[in-house]
């Protein structure tokens, strides 16, 4: 059983873009199924109301549960003063598991990072090319565990990875998920220096094809238990909200495995 630890769902508000207007998942799940994915951590498109996306995304992962595993999505500038509320809410009312950040909204400061603490919930952040702010967070917050997005850019910023790894080398709560990354080589340096217990599998689904995105971990050619670990055991882990080693078992992950 596989855990995509990177996928969106639900409206958005703008329609600019595919990814402020809506993320289908219907060929995504048909797709994640088809290659053994057995969970998959949504988070909403890009949106204007924070509460309207999760109170829309907890309908969707409840009509799919228990293979859905909410995020909520928050905006650290437009939900300053609020963030904890909305994060606190998420997690008591429907079951979320985690929070997601994206750069280009807002890159997230102290208030993102305490809710984050408090709810003791894992924050996956699309750093949108500023991988270097996570030396901050990381530090002053080393209880929260933060997965950065892409490895650090979906742009195919080399330098972004190469920040990521360092990141993710020096400081035990900084992870990756591997979604979109294109120079796969940046993948392999990334397990091989900090160790497949740093990587999560991530699709970027619905835009992204799941079994794509996951055969690049196939050709990482991992040992067994390592490619366990990226495919499934850290998910597991941060989704149990543990920074501890991984476990062999994977209780308490939305239900059966
Ligand atoms: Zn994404």
């Amino acid at each position: 059983m596989v855990i995509d630890f990177h996928c969106h769902a639900g409206p958005g508000d703008a329609l600019t873009a595919p990814w402020n207007t809506r993320a289908p998942l219907r060929a995504y799940l048909a797709r994640a199924a088809a290659c053994g994915i057995r969970r998959t951590v949504v988070v909403p498109a890009f949106h204007d109301d924070s509460l309207r996306a999760h109170r829309a995304l907890a309908a969707l992962v409840a009509r799919h549960r228990p293979r859905l595993v909410g995020f909520a999505m928050v905006h650290p500038r437009q939900d300053a003063g609020r963030v904890h509320a909305l994060v606190r809410r998420a997690r008591t009312r429907y079951g979320f598991r985690g929070i997601k950040v994206h750069g280009h909204d807002a890159l997230p400061g102290r208030e993102v990072l305490e809710a984050a603490r408090a709810e003791g919930l894992p924050l996956l952040l699309d750093v949108a090319g500023q991988a270097h702010t996570v030396e901050m967070l990381a530090g002053e917050y080393p209880e929260v565990p933060i997965v950065i997005a892409h490895l650090g850019s979906f742009a195919d910023d080399w330098r972004a990875h190469l920040t990521v790894i360092d990141l993710m080398v020096r400081h035990a709560n900084v992870h990756a998920d591997t979604s979109g990354v294109r120079r796969f080589d940046y993948l392999v340096e990334a397990v091989r220096r900090a160790g497949p217990h740093k990587l999560l599998f991530g699709s970027d689904g619905p835009w992204l094809h799941p079994a794509v995105e996951l055969h690049k971990i196939r050709m990482l050619r991992l040992d067994p238990q390592a490619e366990w670990l990226v495919t499934r055991g850290n998910a597991a882990r941060l989704l149990r909200g543990s920074t501890a080693a991984p476990s062999a078992s994977l209780a308490g992950v939305g239900g059966a495995g």
